[in-house]
This record gives structure tokens, C-alpha cells and sequence, in this order.
């Protein structure tokens, strides 16, 4: 069976190794996200150029998803690298003090208005959650805070402040630049970390344009603020990530399964795709196989409809990168077997918007109903696909279509899997049929006597032309270009 839950595996010092890089690749990685909170734009480059390399060699299509560092509040360093706080010490966070010259009693942050953003009685958690201060006084410059839960605390750890609410702007200087960046590499994704509202996505969006850049924009959940703006952030974006890292300090993390279950169902009824992030597998860091809470996390995304499930330090600085693609792969495939993943009742009351939108729908309620083998949508912007996916089923959708760009993009589209195919070859429809028809054949994605649906548009090669769907069974197509023509 083929997995329809796409696999994003970060890329660090674990998978710059040559032969670890092609593992994951065997082991069916979709999409390698490449995060901006560290290394050169060098780096980034060079990463997302081998991979394309590694992956033509493979035959296989990987979308990349460029991560922006946003506006993440960080302490500076201290002098000798790490510091150990104890239960009921004094702790101040202090702009004004030397950034590599922190101590158990006090260190810089990287964010200039802290003072300004907290008060007296707000919780701060620093390194996910890890430390927990209290915030005694504001004085000037200086955060005054108690510890409540200490620890070891080392150079450039996050703060977060618990309820959400710091002012930093999305996108900062260094984003601004690093979205150049991720233009030139020709990033299918860019993620914008920390969007507190839909204008955040707007302005990434634009920026992206400017540098000429086509991917598509990612808002990454992670703020308590966002999630009361979710529709609009979702509408503003072409897909969203569950970001349960940064969330979870904020919200609290007993809160994050129902948020995530909502996220999950908004995305997909308003049309867009949706990733779950952090911690999925977190044990495999170290370890050659997942916890049972592990699976059942990565399960349960399944089941609540995830487009994609994401690795970030199992893949980048894990021991085992290939492994936690494995067992990743091998919990979705499972997971998709039940019932539930292949059940829809999206958009039963609402109204279609676009013509390709309608046929799409009724592709998908034909595929289920008739249990066809398989969906071939001849597309150029592959919307239609998209359309599709959002209802849950058990059937491969495949994204035929001449555009490299858009066989990159649906490598993140639950189901969906990208074909190239010139689908301008003939203006012959019965040809174009056999001919999309054989390509699958090639593929072992169909066989004769099987049920295919293909939807696609009188006049092929413009976008959102998709005005016809057509069900045949292979090796009897009963329209030849003969026919046709008289
Ligand atoms: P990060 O985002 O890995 O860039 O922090 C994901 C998250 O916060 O969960
Ligand atoms: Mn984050």
C-alpha cells in the first residue's frame, strides 16, 4: 500500500551525510525542510541543491519548505556557555548587559522590548518549558524574576511568555533577507514563523513575489494569539503547521490535542493543507525505535486528517534519520487502514466557488462511491488535486501535470502524488486518456479492468480550466481517436 500521509524530515549535521541523505530518500521522505535558526545562507543553498540532486537520481520528486527563524526571543550567551539555576533564586534578563557575559545572577536577550512587553506576576518559560521564572519587578532595562523551575539554562535558549502577548513583529530584518534567500533556492514552501495575523502571511507573501519567488506560504501556528485569528491566518495561507513547540510553552501543553484536532478540521474545510510539528518521534534522537506514545501520536495525527507529519531533530541531529522515516512510514500506512482516515463530510453544505471546484467534488464522491482505482487530474496548478485531497479517502490521487513546480507542491498534499505529463501534447481528448492512462499503467498504479477517473479541461494548459471529469476502464476505452474524429 501506498502511503498518503507525506513525511517533511529537517536537514542538519545528521543528513549532510552523503549516505544518510540518500537513505532518507529511500525511506520516502516527501519534503526536507530547511530551518533558517541555523547556519549560512550557503548552507542553505548547498542543502537544497543536493537534495534535488539526490532526488533525480532517485526518480523522486521532494518538495523544499525554507523555515524562517521569526521573531524567536532568545537570551544571549553567558561566560561559560551554560549556567545552573536553582529553585528560588534571583534571575534578571537584562537588555543592557554584555550579550556574552551572562552569569547564574544575569543574562542579555536578543529582544529589545522585553522590558517594555512584561510585568510583574508573568510567567516566562525558557528552553520549551524547561525553566520557569516569575517576574518579580520591572526596573528599567532589568527583568527582575524569581525561579520557579530550575535547571541547567545554556547559551541562546527561546522565552516564551506564558498566555502569549510579546509585540515582536513576524518578520524580522534577518527573515527579510533570508526570504531572498529561499526565492533564489526556488523553496516550494516558505513557513513564517511566529504570524500573529493574516497581514503577517500577506507581507511574506509579497516579499516572497518581489524577490520571484513561487512557493507557496506556510503559516506556522505558534503563537496563543493566532489562534484566535486561525480562519484568517489559514485563508491567508497555502497550508499551516501545528508548530506544537513553541504553542505548547504558550498555551500550555494539556491544551495543545484539542487545538491541534480544530487546526486540523479548519485547514482542511477552508481548502488548505495542514502539517503537525515537533516532538513526533523525539525519542528516536537517541533511539532506534519510537515510544508507544509516539506512534500513537503520529497515529492520531493521521486519524485527525494531517496532510503531513514532520521530523525536526530526529531528522537533523538524530542518530537514526532513516529510521524515523521508517517507523514514521510504517505507523501513517497502518493508521490509514482504519475506517476514519477514509471518511468525509467535507463541505456537504456549502457552495462551490469555482467550476474546477465542482468537478473536483464530484470526482471524489464518484471515486468513493464506484471504488475506482485511481484519480488522474490533468492539471496545471494542481488545485484540482488539491480540491481532492481534502476529502478523506483511500484513493491515490495523481497530479499529472508538465509544471515542476507544481509536481513539487503536491509532494505536501495528503494523497496526492506528482506525475509529469505534458497534458498540451494533443488537443485529441481520446489520446490524452491513453495516453494518461498508460502512464499510470507504467507506473503499476493501474491495471486493465480497473476503474480510473480523469478530470481535465476542454482546453488544456490554462489554470482552473478543469471542466470535465470522465470515468473509464483501463484497457477499454471506448472513445478511440478515430472516433473521434468523424
Ligand atoms: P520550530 O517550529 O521548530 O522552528 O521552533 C516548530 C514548533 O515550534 O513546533
Ligand atoms: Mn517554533
Amino acid at each position: 500500500m501506498q502511503r498518503r500521509t507525506k513525511i517533511i524530515a529537517t536537514l542538519g549535521p545528521a543528513t549532510d551525510d552523503p549516505i544518510m541523505l540518500d537513505k532518507i530518500i529511500e525511506e520516502g521522505v516527501d519534503v526536507v525542510r530547511i530551518n533558517f535558526s541555523h547556519g549560512t545562507a550557503e548552507e542553505h543553498m548547498d542543502r537544497a541543491e543536493k537534495v534535488r540532486n539526490r532526488a533525480r537520481a532517485h526518480g523522486r520528486q521532494i518538495g523544499v519548505l525554507a523555515d524562517l527563524q521569526g521573531p524567536k526571543i532568545r537570551i544571549e550567551k553567558f561566560k561559560n556557555g551554560k549556567v545552573d539555576l536553582k529553585e528560588g533564586d534571583t534571575f534578571i534578563l537584562d537588555i543592557n548587559h554584555p550579550a556574552d557575559a551572562g552569569d547564574e545572577h544575569r543574562v542579555s536577550t536578543s529582544y529589545k522590548a522585553l522590558a517594555d512587553d512584561v510585568s510583574r506576576g508573568d510567567t516566562l518559560m525558557l528552553d520549551d518549558g524547561r525553566l520557569v521564572l516569575w517576574v518579580d519587578k520591572v526596573q528599567g532595562s532589568e527583568v527582575i524574576c524569581r525561579v520557579l523551575v530550575g535547571g541547567i539554562l545554556s547559551d541562546r535558549k527561546g522565552i516564551n511568555r506564558q498566555g502569549g502577548g510579546l509585540s515582536a513583529p513576524a518578520l524580522t530584518e534577518k527573515d527579510r533577507a533570508d526570504i531572498k534567500t529561499a526565492a533564489e533556492m526556488e523553496a516550494d514552501y516558505l513557513a513564517v514563523s511566529f504570524p500573529r495575523t493574516a497581514d503577517d502571511i500577506h507581507e511574506a507573501r509579497a516579499l516572497l513575489q518581489a524577490a520571484g519567488g513561487k512557493g507557496g506560504i506556510i503559516a506556522k501556528i505558534e503563537r496563543a494569539e493566532a489562534i484566535e485569528v486561525a480562519d484568517e491566518i489559514i485563508e491567508a495561507s497555502d497550508a499551516i503547521m501545528v508548530a506544537r513547540g513553541d504553542l505548547g510553552v504558550e498555551i500550555g501543553d494539556a491544551a495543545l490535542p484539542p487545538v491541534q484536532k480544530h487546526l486540523i478540521q479548519r485547514a482542511r474545510s477552508l481548502n488548505r493543507v495542514v502539517i503537525t510539528a515537533t516532538q513526533m518521534m523525539e525519542s528516536m534522537i537517541e533511539n532506534q525505535i519510537p515510544t508507544r506514545a509516539e506512534v500513537f501520536d503520529v497515529a492520531n495525527a493521521v486519524l485527525d486528517g494531517t496532510d503531513a507529519v514532520m521530523l525536526s531533530a530526529e531528522t537533523a541531529a538524530g542518530k537514526y534519520p532513516d529510521k524515523a522515516i521508517a517507523a514514521m512510514d510504517r505507523v501513517c500506512i497502518e493508521a490509514e487502514k482504519q475506517n476514519v482516515a477514509k471518511r468525509s463530510d467535507h463541505r456537504i453544505n456549502t457552495v462551490f466557488a469555482h467550476i474546477d471546484e465542482a468537478i473536483a467534488m464530484a470526482a471524489m464522491y464518484s471515486a468513493n462511491h464506484l471504488q475506482v482505482k485511481a484519480i488522474a487530474s490533468l492539471t496545471e496548478s494542481g488545485s484540482t488535486a488539491l480540491w481532492m485531497s481534502r476529502i478523506s479517502s483511500g484513493i491515490p490521487i495523481y497530479a499529472m501535470t508538465r509544471h515542476v513546480g507544481t509536481r513539487r507542491k503536491v509532494t505536501l498534499y495528503r494523497g496526492v502524488y506528482p506525475v509529469s505529463f505534458d497534458s498540451t501534447m494533443t488537443a485529441d481528448h481520446a489520446l490524452l486518456n491513453r495516453e494518461a492512462i498508460d502512464e499510470l499503467r507504467r507506473r503499476g498504479a493501474v491495471r486493465d479492468g480497473d476503474l480510473v477517473i480523469i478530470t481535465k479541461g476542454d482546453l488544456m494548459g490554462i489554470n482552473g480550466g478543469t471542466n470535465a471529469m470522465k470515468i473509464v476502464k483501463v484497457g477499454e476505452l471506448v472513445e478511440s481517436a478515430t472516433f473521434c474524429e468523424s
